[in-house]
């Protein structure tokens, strides 16, 4: 019987598998599609720190200094420092250098494998798949937004889902080390747009509130307002579940990334949160397997300490999300204005993309700031 069958093999399941391997742990990890990392649903943009924090180098395509932010009216905010704020990376060659890690460790891998459904007894755990199935004594799901694992938890969807899309445009940016923002209802309501210089391409994508429709209307619109005629070498589109779910523990179970809602409800970026969660999870994981008790209760564990450690940053940052959601254009232009004080500047030059929520707090210490404001002055930048 293994130790764990991990659902999902992208940067959380990989990550997860490689921690538990790793420990000595019989680990098979199910994946539903051909190889890890296609199709690909995500930017690429991430910090330095989360490179660093998946244990491989990706192909990366540029680095980063800061944003440009245009408001509705037309307005442009530009943050930047002096050092790196983000990456650029092949999200593909991430996804699999890490499935490869997790290999590396000892993790077995099972490419073309759908997880179907599972039933788990006091003895342990029937995982049916696509090829049959296994034995286990514990189930971890990484089967990101739309995950069947939180589903077999009960009444466990996201509070929310936002629709992306992206195509990566052959083109020239105006812009090298910067990428591109811009918000409002005309262009992405509830959420933004991005415009990403990648060498000999420029990323370009949003994501929208779920009660907007689809995104491919708004895309369109920006493609022929900025990029008419430039060919389009791929294109890319996906969910995220935001606000948190019910649980992300259950008996013999455990969730990870987006199965667990592990996003930042401000820029939509997942891989930091799920890979904090993973060595979390592989500790909780560890003892339970050791001890023999894999009962909930003793599984609750994981959820306090990912809840202690990034949980409470989550929550902060929905709050501002819902928010910002709610802002007209004229608001979100009032918010550029305040944006391009000479007095706020610097606390937005700061921000910190792992941590983008933590710049509202900053601002807020400022006796001349406009609380209505301030969600949106730092979720711009992100
Ligand atoms: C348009 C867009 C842009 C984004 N940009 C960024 C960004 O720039 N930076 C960032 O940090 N995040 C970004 N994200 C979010 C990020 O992509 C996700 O948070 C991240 O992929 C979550 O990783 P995961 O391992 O939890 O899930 P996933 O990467 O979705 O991996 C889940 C895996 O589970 C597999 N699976 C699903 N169901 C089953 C099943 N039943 N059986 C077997 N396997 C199954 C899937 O095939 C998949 O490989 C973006 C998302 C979108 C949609």
């Amino acid at each position: 019987m293994l130790d764990a069958v991990v659902v999902g093999g992208g940067p959380a399941g990989s990550a997860s598998a490689r921690l538990l391997a790793s420990r000595g742990f019989s680990v098979r990890v199910l994946e539903d599609h051909a190889s890890s990392g296609v199709p690909t649903q995500c930017a690429g943009l991430i910090s330095e720190e989360v490179v660093r924090m998946s244990g491989v180098r990706p192909e990366t395509y540029n680095s980063l200094r800061g944003a440009e932010v245009i408001f509705p009216g037309g307005r442009a905010v530009k943050v930047r420092s002096e050092g790196v704020k983000a990456v650029v990376v092949d999200r593909a060659d991430l996804d699999a250098k890490m499935a490869a890690a997790a290999m590396d460790a000892g993790a077995g891998f099972s490419y073309g494998d759908r997880y179907i459904s599972h039933s788990a007894s006091s003895g342990g755990i029937e995982v049916r798949s696509a090829s049959g199935g296994a034995a286990c004594r514990s189930l971890i799901g990484a089967d990101g937004h739309s995950s069947a694992v939180a589903a077999s938890l009960g009444n466990n969807g996201p509070k929310e889902y936002i629709r992306g899309i992206q195509a990566d445009v052959c083109a020239d940016a105006d812009f090298e080390d910067i990428f591109r923002i811009r918000i409002g209802n005309g262009v992405a309501p509830g959420f933004f747009s991005w415009e990403i210089p990648c060498g000999d391409f420029v990323r370009v994508g949003l994501c929208t509130s779920w009660s907007a429709g689809p995104p491919w209307a708004y895309l369109k619109k920006l493609l022929s307002e900025h990029y008419r005629g430039e060919k389009i070498r791929g294109m890319y589109c996906g969910k995220i579940p935001l606000g948190g779910r019910r649980t992300t523990y259950g008996d013999r179970c455990l969730l990870i990334g987006d199965a667990a809602c592990h996003v930042k409800p401000v820029s939509g970026g997942g891989l930091y949160p799920s890979l904090r969660a993973a060595p979390i999870l592989a500790e909780v994981l560890s003892s339970a397997l050791e001890s023999g008790d894999l009962s909930a209760k003793a599984l609750s564990r994981y959820e306090r300490m990912w809840m202690a450690d990034f949980g409470k940053e989550l929550r902060r940052a929905y709050f501002l999300r819902g928010r910002y959601a709610r802002l007209d254009d004229a608001r979100l232009d009032r918010a550029g204005e305040y944006c391009s004080r000479d007095d706020v500047r610097p606390a937005l030059d700061a921000i910190d993309l792992d941590h983008p929520a933590e710049v509202i707090r900053g601002m807020l210490r400022r006796p001349s700031a406009v609380p209505g404001l301030i969600s949106l002055a730092a979720r711009c930048l992100i």
